[in-house]
């Protein structure tokens, strides 16, 4: 069994945002997608850890911005590679309103956005899957929506080709945010502390 099958599945990436009392939220998915056109219904699956993804299971509603081949890196390290626990994510952001529903949206290296209420969700253990009915949409750019094959071939920064740490350690790298591990063995229960994906998206660093 060859896991790399799991990237030949296409993903678009996305800002899902989330707002609760004064707190606005937001964080990067590569899981939305429609699931029936009458209603008109989409679905997206957001990581527990997420805290969009509590703001969303007490609002049940949240906004969707298609992220297009425009956007930079910016976009990602902001809501992608840090905590809204942390940080308050919209903070110097020159390029996000709020729309009607009162959920803010991002307006460059965006091409769409999408707002829905949550019908239904399903535990699915790390993630929910939550159902949504789009209540609102327009499209804000022609530029074609990025691919997250895309954003590892033209987005991502080119990490620095290093073999190995000058005390000849092995680094161990992540695909998806470039996060290095220093040590002979990344443990297999190893979670990227920025993008909190799992051992299995990291490789070997090697010259
Ligand atoms: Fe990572």
């Amino acid at each position: 069994m060859d896991k790399k099958a799991m990237y030949k599945l296409s993903y678009g990436l996305f800002v899902v945002t989330a707002r609760v009392g004064d707190k606005d939220n937001g964080c990067i998915t590569n899981t939305v997608q429609q699931v029936t056109t009458t209603p008109n219904v989409i679905s997206v699956a957001v990581n527990k850890q997420n805290l969009t993804h509590d703001m969303i299971v007490r609002s049940g509603k949240f906004n969707v911005s298609v992220i297009s081949q425009e956007a930079d890196f910016e976009l990602f390290r902001r809501f992608g590679f840090q905590s809204g626990r942390d940080v308050d994510k919209f903070s110097g952001c020159n390029y996000a309103w709020r729309l009607p529903n009162g959920i803010m949206y991002c307006a460059k290296g965006t091409n769409a956005f999408i707002c829905a209420e949550v019908k239904s969700s399903l535990d699915l253990g790390t993630h929910t899957l939550f159902l949504a009915e789009v209540t609102d949409m327009e499209v804000l750019d022609k530029a074609p929506s990025a691919t997250y094959e895309y954003y590892q071939a033209h987005i991502k920064p080119r990490p620095e080709a290093v073999g190995r740490t000058p005390e000849g350690k092995t680094v161990w790298r992540c695909r998806i945010c470039g996060y290095e591990y220093v040590g002979e063995e990344l443990p297999e229960d190893f979670i990227c502390p920025i993008c909190k994906h799992p051992a299995s998206d990291f490789e070997k660093v090697t010259q």
